[in-house]
């Protein structure tokens, strides 16, 4: 592990990124001491999770892949001090408690506050989502929910959880993962989860919470209300009174207001005396409607929910924060599973399953920070996340001097 921060290296390298998520997101304390509970550990638990990491921003996301990786002429660069089989990635999985990793997130995401690395940090946003991935046909796992067909036939499982995941502030960057298995639901993870993350982040680091229509429930609601948070949620037909009650209202009324955004023209109606329905502790709902017509000619229209008032967020700004769910959508669950292996199962075992989503989580969080933030300053360009990969691999295997203090 680099002992300074002083060490100037050339170029984004391996043992830059470790440097920087050591000393810039306060990380060196959580890689010595990630939450290791093997009895007698041969290899040094900073190595297992420090491969997993720096593994998953090179794209390396299997177990057999990282072994060979440490076993290559890549070791010394790649940041580990000593080679190691898979079977020790799998059996320290296994094993670790995921609090620290989760307090490693959570310190990580206080750091990129501190450094001003948010655009908007009067509202920062807390999106979550329910997901599946990992299917395998393997003898099942607790976690694992069988996949049935029309006629209950089982063919092989998935594996479920929940992500939250920080947005609207110019990056998307995860907070914590909770899974989920059969005879538990979505619904339940992300309370869970929610009221977590609040106390790891603490009460004034977000200023809302948001999410898709299957949030819209009174129970999940006043678990908003609970963490001190104001929400936005999806209106849909999963609350046909209140859905009826504000098409009667704006149908047929012109905009309240019209806005420019980007290349769109976004049409907005906004009201806040509409009734809550009878499970509801609010006084009354806020409900906006709007009608985003971008320049190939589409329109895409939904209303949406919150407990904010008028006079603290105007309607712009309620439409941005609607918006921004689909940061966790595009950049939390597509990156995730199409770039950072967030679909691939390293090794079939429940704890390990959720130590590695967290690690993916992590290693976005400094992969994002470092690429987009660290290596923006002065006049460098930002560079994409394959240019910075394409790099990485390059100075691994060109000889680059290891970091060695
Ligand atoms: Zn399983």
């Amino acid at each position: 592990m680099a002992q300074t921060a002083a060490t100037p290296l050339k170029g984004p390298h391996a043992s830059q990124i470790q440097n920087y998520a050591c000393h810039c997101l306060a990380l060196k304390s959580y890689f010595q001491q990630p939450g290791d509970g093997r009895p007698q550990p041969r290899i040094p638990a900073r190595d297992i999770v420090w491969a997993v990491v720096m593994g998953h921003i090179l794209r390396v996301t299997s177990f057999l892949r990282l072994e060979w990786l440490v076993h290559s002429p890549a070791q010394p660069g790649f940041g580990v001090k000593a080679p190691f089989g898979d079977d020790a990635l799998a059996y320290g999985t296994e094993r670790m408690d995921p609090e620290p990793t989760r307090l490693a997130l959570a310190e990580a995401l206080h750091q990129a506050k501190r450094n001003k690395a948010f655009e908007n940090s009067r509202f920062i946003g807390l999106a979550l989502d329910g997901t599946g991935a990992g299917r395998t046909y393997k003898e099942p796992c607790p976690l694992c929910d069988p996949i049935k067909d029309a006629k209950h036939e089982v063919h092989g499982s998935l594996h479920h959880f929940v992500l939250i995941s920080v947005v609207g502030v110019g990056l998307t960057l995860p907070v914590d993962v909770e899974p989920y298995g059969p005879g538990d639901s979505e619904y339940a993870a992300a309370q869970r989860l929610l009221r977590r993350a609040v106390e790891h982040l603490g009460p004034r680091f977000a200023g809302y919470v948001v999410g898709d229509g299957e949030y819209a429930t009174a129970p999940f609601l006043h678990t908003t209300e609970e963490v001190a948070l104001p929400v936005v949620a999806r209106l849909k037909e999963n609350l046909p009174l209140l859905a009826a009650a504000v098409r009667a209202r704006f149908d047929g009324q012109p905009p309240h207001a019209v806005f420019q955004e980007g290349d769109d023209r976004v049409e907005v109606w906004d009201a806040d005396d509409f009734d809550p329905w009878e499970t509801l502790h609010w006084t009354t709902v806020r409900a906006l409607r709007y009608r985003q017509h971008k320049r190939d000619g589409t329109v895409v229209q939904a209303e949406w929910i919150t407990n904010f008032s008028i006079a603290k967020l105007g309607s712009l700004s309620f439409y941005r924060m609607a918006k921004s769910r689909w940061e966790i959508e595009n950049r939390g669950f597509n990156d995730g599973k199409n770039r950072y292996g967030m679909e691939h199962i390293c090794h079939h075992h429940p704890n390990s399953i959720l130590i590695v989503w967290l690690l993916i989580a992590l290693a976005l969080v400094i992969e994002r920070l470092y690429r987009l933030r660290y290596l923006h300053r002065g006049d460098h360009g930002i560079r994409s996340a394959q240019q910075l990969v394409d790099y990485l691999w390059l100075s691994l295997f060109s000889g680059c001097p290891p970091d060695t203090s």
